[in-house]
């Protein structure tokens, strides 16, 4: 019997498993080695750079590139995973926090598994149910799910080797980054930030799943003050008033990098909350750690250093965008560096081993900031920025989305560039005067999004959406200087994969998967994959062939936050939730693509007060608009409520808003927050922005 196994082995590594780690798995020298077939970890190695040496694909051939296969997804939310490649199989994470795997090279499913997340969970999500990915260690896969688990799978076969809980799942904690795994140890951060948490990143055991050590971003109540570590007391001068009443935020829901020589894990840290700092932390203060990037020690959680990129955040500009590792060449000197473009529009190049500030430029448009201190190493900060303090609106650029978003980035290390997806749109700031955290089913931003939404006039209108748009920056960080840019028309597009082909890849949201020229940015490749896309693409090789894959389904935040008015451009993308995966030569079709179907703008006649509708408009970017829609525009991933058959009827409107009839469907009921004479102004509101926008023309 054994002689046939080893023989069995043997022929396996012929077909291409020189670099795999055999009986351990995935192991840290194996995701250090990065072998060029392989996609080990989320960001392809542990310093992300999501960089390929493969060069089958390259700028010369590009254009043979077809369709090898595809899987159609079973959940039609915002597909945003980064698949993992290892020993010819390919794993992937869909919305609500399922996992599948697949023969890399047939498509052929080999197993699923799904973490069955009660769908009210979705309610806590401030954007979007999206998973970003596994993480591999041994013989498991890690996944985190919406309701706050972590959970270990065997990767043979999808089976569940352990599941536990990360969160307080009483509070609105949410899980849709993917875990890293450092030494055996599975970390995990979670999201938050707009709902009042307060945030930490925790390390499991990859064996058992016991904890081994969580680290708080923000000190917590003056109780614990006594036995905090020296990093949280440090932290805790930074901070004003009853902070730890309302969570202070800093969740560390994205990114993550690890160097094994220096045996640094760094982590992003998230915006503020609530994001208004006069509420927050009355009479101000930088509020450690939050919108920082920190540096810990992953054996047991301690701290090293920290960069805060926005102190006082106030603008929901979060350090949680992609961390990138490189060496690069700076005034003659090699420097082991860290990279960021968070979003408050600034690239950071800082030195990883200490922390130092190398260099700061912005790489995209400001008006909270007029330049950079390199003296202090902070932003010059426009006054009228604070608009809590001023109490007077503020318009912002970034908005809350920022410049950048969570979709990542990537390097070439022959164009010494990084790329980065970019997001260009303006945000009105207004302070919530009377703002209450509402610790069941609120939005706690302290923030007015009822006065920051989109008015009903078309020539408003058709300004915002011209000054709306995403971008491919190739940015080069040894100068602080742009390289090249293309302009796309969707705000949020995917993330990035850089290969040696001299190729970037990029799906965009108007459902365009493209290849660039890494060198110039000109266009070599397209694709219309029918749908958005948001997540990035990887690549991997199977047999001698490289092949490239990529999630497509429109979704996240912006989909639906700010759906019809400026996100979709210039018509709504349907979600058609899939894998594509593709070779040179491939020459399969995806089925025709279906008509998008939306209900007629038909509401029924308005016969509320105007009390009802100002009420229903405040409660509405309160409680409602961040899933279904700015100014109650709806997009096509989650209800349009002006179109929906619900408003005809008070009493219907009342079970589904008040009661949660439809809660199995994830739209919970509101009736612990809202009373039913608010819920009832809630449709008043919807009825007449439906007839606002009907006036305007729209079908
Ligand atoms: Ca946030």
């Amino acid at each position: 019997m054994w002689p046939r196994i080893l023989a069995v082995a043997a022929f396996l590594c012929v077909a291409g498993c020189s670099d795999s780690g055999g009986d351990d798995g995935v192991t840290g020298a194996r995701i250090v080695s990065a072998p060029e077939g392989e996609w080990l970890s989320y960001g392809r190695d542990y310093g992300e750079q999501r960089y390929s040496p493969l060069a089958s694909i390259s700028t010369e051939n590009v254009g043979e590139l077809g369709l090898a296969w595809f899987a159609d997804l079973d959940t039609n939310r915002g597909q945003e995973g980064t698949p993992l490649v290892i020993d010819g199989k390919i794993y992937i994470t869909t919305a609500w926090s399922m996992v599948k795997a697949y023969d890399a090279k047939s498509g052929e499913l080999i197993w699923e598994y799904d973490p069955e997340v009660p769908r009210a969970f979705g309610a806590k999500a401030c954007c979007d149910v999206g998973n970003r990915g596994v993480a591999a260690w041994g013989d498991k896969l890690f996944v985190g799910t919406i309701d706050g688990r972590l959970i270990a799978l065997d990767r043979e076969d999808g089976s569940v080797k352990w599941d536990v809980v990360t969160v307080d799942q009483n509070k609105a904690y949410t899980i849709t980054g993917a875990p890293r795994v450092v030494n055996g140890k599975v970390i995990i951060g979670n999201g938050g930030g707009e709902y009042a948490v307060r945030g930490y990143i925790t390390a499991y055991d990859a064996d058992d799943g016991k904890q081994l050590w969580r680290f708080y971003t923000v000190p917590g109540s003056p109780d614990e003050a006594e036995d905090e570590p020296e990093y949280l007391a440090s932290a805790r001068k930074t901070w004003n008033g009853e902070f730890w009443k309302l969570g202070g935020g800093g969740t560390v829901w994205d990114s993550m990098a690890y160097d094994a020589e220096l045996d640094l894990l760094y982590i992003g840290v998230g915006n503020g909350s609530p994001w208004d700092r006069a509420v927050r932390s009355p009479g101000g203060g930088d509020n450690l750690y939050i919108s920082s990037i920190v540096a810990i020690k992953p054996d047991d959680g301690a701290y090293v250093w920290h960069y805060q990129t926005t102190p006082g955040d106030a603008w929901d500009y979060t350090a949680t965008q992609h961390i990138m590792l490189a060496d690069l060449e700076i005034d003659g000197a090699t420097r082991k560096v860290l990279m960021q473009a968070p979003k408050n529009g600034f690239f950071y190049v800082l030195d990883r081993a200490t922390g130092e500030l190398i260099s700061a430029n912005n790489y995209a448009p400001q008006t909270w900031a007029t330049g950079f201190d390199m003296k202090t190493g902070r932003p010059i900060e426009n006054p009228a920025a604070r608009y809590g303090e001023t109490g007077k609106p503020f318009l912002g650029v970034p908005g809350p989305p920022g410049a950048h978003g969570w979709a990542p980035m990537a390097f070439s290390p022959t164009e010494n560039l990084v790329f980065i997806p970019t997001m260009s749109m303006a945000y009105p700031y207004v302070a919530d005067t009377d703002w209450k955290p509402d610790w069941k089913r609120g939005f706690n931003t302290g923030t007015k999004f009822s006065e920051a939404a989109m008015p009903a006039d078309a020539e408003v209108r058709k300004q915002a959406r011209a000054a709306t748009s995403g971008g491919l920056v190739a940015w080069d960080p040894i100068k602080q200087e742009e390289r090249w840019r293309v302009k796309l028309p969707n705000l949020a597009n995917g993330g990035l994969l850089s290969t040696a082909g001299g190729l970037i890849f990029q799906g965009q949201g108007t459902g365009e998967f493209s290849a660039y020229k890494a060198n110039d940015g000109s266009k070599v490749w397209s694709f219309a994959a029918q749908t958005g896309i948001i997540a990035p693409p990887i690549t991997y090789m199977i047999e001698g062939e490289q092949y490239i894959a990529v999630l497509v389904g429109s979704g996240g935040a912006m989909a639906i936050s700010a759906g019809g008015i400026i996100a979709d451009n210039p018509v709504p993308v349907p979600n058609i939730s899939r894998l594509l995966v593709f070779r040179l030569g491939g020459d399969g079709k995806l089925p025709d693509a279906p008509e998008l179907a939306r209900l007629p703008l038909d509401p029924p006649a308005f016969k509320g007060t105007a009390e009802q509708v100002n009420a229903g408009k405040y409660l509405y970017g309160r409680y409602c608009g961040i899933c279904h829609g700015d100014a109650a525009v709806g997009s096509v991933v989650l209800p349009d409520l002006r179109r929906s058959p619900v408003l005809e009827s008070a009493d219907t409107w009342k079970q589904v808003v008040y009661d949660g009839l439809l809660e199995a469907n994830g739209m919970v009921g509101f009736g612990e927050s809202l009373s039913e004479d608010q819920v009832e102004s809630l449709r008043q509101y919807v009825i007449a922005r439906a007839h606002e926008d009907k006036a305007l023309g729209e079908k």
